[in-house]
């Protein structure tokens, strides 16, 4: 699970304005990942989600690629190979940098539409996000979500009447483009979380998901301390979503980490009674700290110390035996 630009403050301002706690407490262990990429000190979620999908470091504005612009494989395309179901469940478009990161290869992050035809060989089975327009207005003029219904997807561009599990493979497009932001998405997120893990699990084979709080990055962007808090919010109960089902199931890992920090967000003062929050932020772009790693379930000390944002994928397939 990865917050996108989820630092330490902006998790902690969260927590503040919940009164103090949040799900996220539940992990077990925590770590500490460095985030550069391969061409900058400060990282995109290119680069980023590259990092964590793959295991390798790469120049910003690539996907699934390293820097010599080769195709590197993703944990998720090791899971599916490997007879795992797939997912992948994000509150931006779903050809977005970071879960395009698990499914495509690309020099670009902005070639959306290339990006949303590597959904069709990359085998993923469930798919949640915006993007709509990547895969059927195309300058092609290619219909994309045609294409992945002729083999045998079964896609739709709503969750409202969706009930798990869901026949797989499944997708969805719940927006044109980007879903809009946390106060005005109701239980997207949550809900996405939840059907995918029933559905992925139902197949019995075991499954790896990603799920993308996406939108902390664009409210850090912003410096909108409010907007900030309501995304993390969004996000920690998709996290509830996904430790209630690895609690129930003790054979599930839960990693959760973000790519980079947004913002430089600093918090000045705050109050748990209150649940206020004062917050500054440094830059409208992102920053070079560590950001924290936070892990439930077995093999949930293997993420625990400083490592490179490149040790985590590679760590999860020790995990899974792969
Ligand atoms: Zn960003």
């Amino acid at each position: 699970m990865i917050g996108d630009g989820m630092g330490l403050n902006q998790l902690y301002a969260g927590m503040t304005a919940n009164g103090g706690t949040l799900n996220i407490e539940r992990c077990t262990h925590t770590g500490l990942a460095k985030t550069y990429s391969a061409s900058s000190y400060i990282t995109d979620s290119a680069a980023g989600g590259t990092a964590l999908a793959t295991g390798s470091k790469t120049n910003n504005g690539m996907i699934g690629m390293n820097s010599d612009s080769v195709a590197v494989k993703s944990i998720l395309s090791i899971a599916e190979e490997a007879g795992m179901a797939t997912g992948l469940v994000a509150t931006v478009r779903i050809t977005h940098a970071t879960p395009a990161a698990f499914y495509a290869h690309q020099i670009n992050r902005g070639m959306y539409e290339e990006i949303a035809t590597e959904i069709l060989t990359s085998g993923v089975d469930f798919f949640v996000g915006g993007g709509r327009n990547n895969f059927e207005v195309r300058n092609d003029s290619l219909n994309y979500s045609d294409s992945l219904r002729n083999a045998n997807y079964n896609i739709v561009y709503s969750l409202d009447s969706i009930e798990a599990p869901v026949l797989l493979p499944f997708g969805a497009l719940c927006a044109d483009s980007d879903m809009p932001k946390a106060s005005e998405r109701g239980d997207f997120l949550p809900h996405a979380v939840d059907l995918a893990i029933k559905s992925l699990d139902a197949r019995g084979d075991g499954f790896f998901l990603m799920v993308e709080g996406s939108q902390i990055d664009y409210q850090g962007h912003g410096n909108n301390t409010e907007g900030v808090i309501d995304e993390v919010l969004d996000f920690d109960r998709a996290i509830r979503v996904a430790l209630d089902f690895a609690e129930r199931d003790g054979e599930t890992l839960v990693v959760i980490t973000a790519d980079h920090e947004t913002g430089g967000m600093t918090l000045l003062n705050g109050s748990y009674t209150d649940s206020t929050v004062e917050a500054q932020f440094n830059t409208s772009g992102h920053t070079g700290t560590m950001v924290p790693i936070y892990s439930f379930g077995p093999h949930a000390d293997h993420f625990t110390g400083i490592m490179e944002n490149t040790q985590i994928p590679l760590r999860i397939k020790e995990s899974l035996g792969l």
